[in-house]
């Protein structure tokens, strides 16, 4: 693996840092009037000592603790990942037992101090913006995808901060935030993937009033914690009668030493992820928040920042192919040249450059919409203000919404553009990108599970396409959105002319009236909005900049254009043949 700090040797990933997020936005939604430094000066209490008390001082905490895990992941983490892949997990008897390299990695990273990131100050977490969140968690995946899920689970802790009772929330979260309890997410069943509304795991209470739930999850991520560490498992389960669907589903906490672990999975990649069968046989629960609510509201509360996080992921996995690829082509020689001179092979790799450059766009776009309703929604949730009068808040509705766009196309694009860079840089290694003597390989396994877990890309389609069909009607956000953000810079011709094809594009493919249809071709508009939205946010980026870099960024965002005309008229083609009722296959 390259080895070097993931953060400060990342010219693209600096550079959105240092100009092109709106730090003050995103520092004025998550600090609240600072008012984490306020408690530390009025009470003195340690947990509050590093909270912020200037918008420059929250950058220079985000930036040094960035510069920290960029350096711990590129020099502590990616170099054992080859080994640990290499050892794998044990499974014997409901025990799974971890590398020891893995284990290492991880006491090293916990011992920097550079976790938990999404829980609060007060419970002992670092308190991160999801803006700068996500840039952890990419570095994270960057060094190796297995490890960043096993350091970042604990996260989980956040949906037990928003929704638990104070009680379960006193019990727990400090104890996430220390380390001595893991997190683990358990929604699928064996017959109930993409389908959690008809899930068949049984909660009821006994004699006692005590919650005991019965059932098989199947694929959940550290059911069996961390080495010595055990989880908690956050766990949804039927409350409601067989056929009450959504809104019969509840959420538990449940604790690992109550389950039993049948089994963890053989896999194409994540080799050093657990992936957990976990049986429930009267495990005692506790309920999280109220009954009916499990699925409709907190499990949905917690979606866009869910799907931003695999974002995330697949923007480290990405970046680890590039420059893998990069490196690979920069030392190979063929045909008495160094490969990356041989234009077939430059394609390749200027074709990754512009996408990475695409795609961490996106991901620090999802993550703004979240950060810009989000952590308002929290608090006022906390004070006790009803959810009617929340949502009257017209910050809160117009982010919400968009996030509600956002983090799907950023999940869906993002995971699929990694798994096709990985392909890319395998290719780029020839022959011995397909043996185990580099780490493509390792990296094109785990690139797979991207745009399936955590919701499909097809599930994805289903989310962006609602933001795109009401966002895109005369006073809908998206284009509210859009003229707000094109206002800020002066597209070029080729933005303006990607604009009106997007128009187009979803003119039409509101006129398609056979439901099955627009289901089918709910992708092509999809991707038609993310190439605009992409190109739109690289040139925004530039003007932001001066000299050889906004230079670079527009010639990126120009060949990126260029793409994206060719990709969309194609769309359009499709979408035009869907309106005259052409099955696809005759397309
Ligand atoms: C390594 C790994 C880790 C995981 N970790 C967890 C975890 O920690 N917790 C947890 O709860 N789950 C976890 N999962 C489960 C994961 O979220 C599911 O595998 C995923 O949501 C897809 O569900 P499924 O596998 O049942 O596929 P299915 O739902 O059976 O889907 C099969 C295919 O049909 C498509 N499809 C299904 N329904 C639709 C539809 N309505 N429209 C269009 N296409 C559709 C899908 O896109 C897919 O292509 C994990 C899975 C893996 C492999």
């Amino acid at each position: 693996m390259v080895e070097n700090n993931y953060f400060s040797e990342n010219q693209d990933l600096l550079e959105q840092f240092d100009h092109l997020v709106d730090w003050a936005e995103v520092v004025e939604a998550y600090e609240n009037g600072f008012s984490d430094h306020k408690k530390y000066q009025e009470t003195g209490d340690d947990r509050f000592a590093f909270a912020p008390a200037t918008v420059d001082d929250a950058v220079q905490y985000y930036r040094t603790i960035l510069d920290s895990v960029g350096d711990l992941t590129g020099h502590q983490v990616a170099p054992v990942a080859a080994d640990m892949e290499a050892i794998g997990l044990k499974y014997d008897n409901g025990k799974v037992t971890f590398p020891q390299p893995m284990i290492e990695a991880y006491n090293k990273v916990r011992e920097a101090g550079v976790q938990p990131y999404a829980i609060s100050r007060k419970f002992g977490g670092l308190g991160l913006p999801s803006t700068v969140q996500c840039i952890e968690m990419e570095l994270l995946g960057r060094a190796d995808g297995a490890f960043g899920i096993a350091i970042g689970c604990v996260n989980l802790a956040e949906t037990i901060e928003r929704f638990a009772d104070e009680d379960m929330v006193q019990t727990w979260v400090p104890q996430m935030a220390e380390g001595n309890v893991c997190g683990a997410m358990a929604l699928t069943e064996p017959n109930y993937g993409s389908d959690l509304p008809n899930i068949r795991t049984r909660a009821e209470k006994d004699e006692n009033g005590v919650w005991r739930i019965n059932g098989t999850k199947r694929f959940i991520t550290h059911g069996c914690g961390f080495a010595e560490t055990p989880s908690v498992i956050l766990t949804l389960a039927r409350t409601g009668s067989p056929t009450s669907g959504a809104k019969g589903l509840s959420f538990f906490l449940v604790r690992g030493e109550d389950v039993y672990i049948a089994g963890i999975e053989k896999k194409l990649g994540l080799h050093c992820s657990p992936t957990c069968e976990v049986v429930y046989e009267n495990a005692p629960a506790q309920l999280i928040g109220k009954e009916g609510f499990g699925l409709v509201k907190y499990a949905m509360g917690m979606m866009n920042a869910a799907r931003l996080s695999i974002a995330a992921q697949s923007m480290g996995i990405a970046t680890a192919a590039y420059y893998e690829a990069r490196k690979y082509a920069s030392e190979r020689e063929q045909f008495g040249k160094l490969i990356q001179d041989i234009p077939g092979v430059r394609k390749m790799l200027d074709r990754m450059e512009r996408e990475i450059a695409a795609m961490r766009c996106l991901m620090m776009e999802a993550a703004r919409t979240i950060d810009l309703y989000h952590w308002k929604q929290h608090r006022l949730e906390h004070e006790g203000v009803p959810d009617r009068e929340i949502r009257k808040d017209e910050q809160i509705r117009f982010w919400n919404k968009m996030a509600d766009y956002f983090t799907p196309l950023a999940k869906y694009y993002i995971s699929e553009l990694c798994n096709s860079i990985a392909y890319d840089a395998l290719q780029i290694h020839g022959g011995a990108g397909y043996t185990e003597e580099y780490d493509v390989a390792r990296i094109y396994r785990d690139a797979r599970i991207t745009n399936i877990y955590e919701g499909t890309t097809q599930m994805q389609m289903h989310a962006a396409i609602g933001g795109i069909n009401a966002g895109m009607s005369q006073s809908g956000h998206l284009r509210e959105y859009l003229d707000k953000e094109f206002g800020r810079f002066t597209p070029s011709a080729e933005l303006k002319e990607i604009r009106e094809l997007f128009e187009t594009i979803t003119e039409r493919y509101r006129e398609i009236k056979n439901s099955e249809m627009r289901e089918i071709r709910a992708f092509e508009a999809v991707e038609s909005s993310a190439r605009l939205v992409n190109g739109m946010l690289m040139e925004r980026g530039a003007a932001k900049l001066s000299g050889a870099a906004r230079e670079n960024r527009l010639r990126l965002a120009m060949d990126y254009h260029l793409d994206s005309l060719a990709i969309m008229k194609g769309n359009l083609i499709r979408i035009e043949a869907a309106l005259k009722d052409r099955q696809p296959a005759a397309v």
